[in-house]
């Protein structure tokens, strides 16, 4: 027995008497200590630093009752060579009591493993994971994971602020989220969540009342995975309150669309007071004038233009850009807005390519609104060409409609960002009164009406624009099912 003792792996030592005297102290727990002595010593005398040690009760119980003391993961501060500091550590540790031959206790036999090295790499997870528990808690952010078989999602706790809900967040799901949604939102935010559930990206703005009943503005954006049959399965991302957000475009759109119904009137007047200032120089005859009344003209219409697009995008961002359709004849309907094009672009000969489609149901204004703008940047980015070409052509169930130029074109990077508002890609020579509004209007309206607008382009080369357009129907989208 004394063998299997000395040659244990653990730490083993045999305790006599009510002072715990080391009696037997094997190589394993004596290498532990190195140069204290500890063999027939009281255990305290041995190791003074245990003194009020937990270890100890257990140990005396033991001693009194007869119960197995087990010590998991005892955190003791121990000198390993006399006078040395302290050293932490953590031990497993198991105590029996020792019988003498009257089965009266006359010692312990203790196990001892230390176990400090796995536990201190515990705490190390557990600390970096607090950390990032902490990080999730403070963004601005909640952050969410949704399992779209059960419709079951866990969240973080910022997650369940913003919703109202209080420390203790309970389970959520989609099906809980949607009864925060408010009524008018249910519909256009399904619809954005199944495009969503096709393209991968999730990105969803609506209102939502909270449990304490105040409505918020949140907008949702995550990321979809699927199986391997390519069916969505989970979702993962972040909810944020963008209420304040929400209020400051707010404030800005309504500013935009007050400064801009201000303008309209007087500039409406100037124009008109200078067309009949104008007809009046001309009777007397005086071309000077007359001259500089027709480059005052030219400016004031751009000033019109630049006022209705602003215009335009508060309506656009108002949600009140209302298409309407009729059936148009749409090859000569092209040909009449490229004639008058022709005229005021003189530098540039606009040529028709393919004018393929014969009818469409369309809103006429809005479409030579596109088809306008389109040539125009085409006109204006390629002042070295002389020509530009247009086509309208059939696929599938779609018109397309491409305009080509020849001119500086428009960098990769660019070309992500040309149809966001306000968004220019050039230095624009005659900047004065362009805005980088013509492309996110004609994005807007193209959409809208069921359609897509994209381009190609190459520095230097020249770009083309495309939009496409149903032919037949402006679609009513379809009411999706409920999110279950
Ligand atoms: P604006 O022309 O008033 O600046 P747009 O929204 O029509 O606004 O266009 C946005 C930007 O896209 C322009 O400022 C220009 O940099 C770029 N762009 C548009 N059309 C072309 C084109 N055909 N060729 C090169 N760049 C273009």
């Amino acid at each position: 027995l004394e063998k299997v003792f000395m040659e244990a792996p653990a730490g083993v030592v045999v305790f006599s008497g009510p002072d715990f005297v080391f009696d037997l102290v094997n190589p394993t727990y004596q290498s532990f200590f190195p140069d204290r002595q500890l063999a027939g010593k009281p255990l305290l005398e041995a190791l003074p630093e245990l003194q009020g040690h937990p270890l100890l009760d257990g140990f005396r119980r033991t001693y009194t009752t007869g119960e197995t003391y087990y010590g998991k993961e005892v955190y003791t501060q121990l000198a390993r060579t006399p006078g040395e500091p302290l050293d932490e550590s953590y031990w497993n540790f198991i105590g029996q009591a020792r019988y003498d031959g009257q089965h009266q206790i006359n010692g312990l036999l203790m196990f001892g493993f230390e176990v400090t090295e796995q536990v201190l790499l515990r705490k190390k997870v557990e600390e970096s994971e607090q950390r990032l528990n902490l990080a999730v808690e403070n963004v601005e952010s909640g952050v969410y994971d949704t399992d779209l078989k059960t419709g079951k999602s866990i969240r973080s706790l910022r997650h369940a602020h913003i919703f109202g809900y209080g420390d203790n967040q309970g389970d959520w799901s989609l099906e809980q989220m949607q009864q925060h949604i408010l009524p008018e939102d249910l519909n256009s935010t399904q619809k954005a969540y199944f495009k969503g559930l096709e393209t991968g990206d999730i990105n969803l703005k609506f209102r939502i009342r909270r449990l304490d009943g105040k409505t918020r503005w949140i907008n949702i954006l995550g990321k979809v995975n699927y199986n391997a049959q390519n069916e969505p399965v989970r979702i993962v991302g972040t909810t944020t309150d963008i209420t304040d957000k929400v209020t400051l475009q707010r404030q800005k759109d309504e500013f935009i669309s007050t400064v801009s119904h201000e303008l309209k009137t007087p500039v409406t007047s100037i124009k008109a007071y200078g067309q009949l200032l104008k007809q009046s120089l001309q009777k007397a005859g005086d071309t000077r004038n007359n001259g500089f009344l027709t480059r005052m003209e030219v400016q004031i219409d751009r000033l019109v233009t630049l006022i209705r697009n602003l215009l335009e995008i508060t309506r656009i961002e108002g949600g009140k850009l209302k298409l309407y359709s009729e059936q148009l004849r749409l090859d000569t309907f092209v040909l009449e807005i490229i004639s008058e094009l022709q005229l005021v672009t003189p530098g540039h000969q606009l040529i028709i390519k393919e004018n393929e489609v014969p009818f469409i149901l369309a809103d006429p204004t809005r479409l030579s609104q596109v088809i306008t703008n389109l040539i125009t940047n085409a006109v204006k980015y390629s002042p070295k060409a002389n020509v530009v070409e247009i086509s309208v052509k059939k696929i599938d169930s779609m018109m397309v409609c491409s305009v080509r130029d020849f001119g500086i074109g428009i960098d990769q990077k660019e070309q992500l960002q040309i149809f966001e508002r306000f968004h220019q890609a050039h230095k624009n020579p005659d900047a004065g009164l362009s805005l980088g509004l013509g492309l996110y209007i004609a994005k807007e309206i193209v959409e809208e009406a069921g359609g897509k607008i994209w381009l190609e382009s190459e520095m230097g080369r020249g770009s083309t624009f495309y939009f496409s357009l149903p032919l037949n129907v402006i679609p009513e989208y379809n009411i999706l099912d409920p999110i279950t």
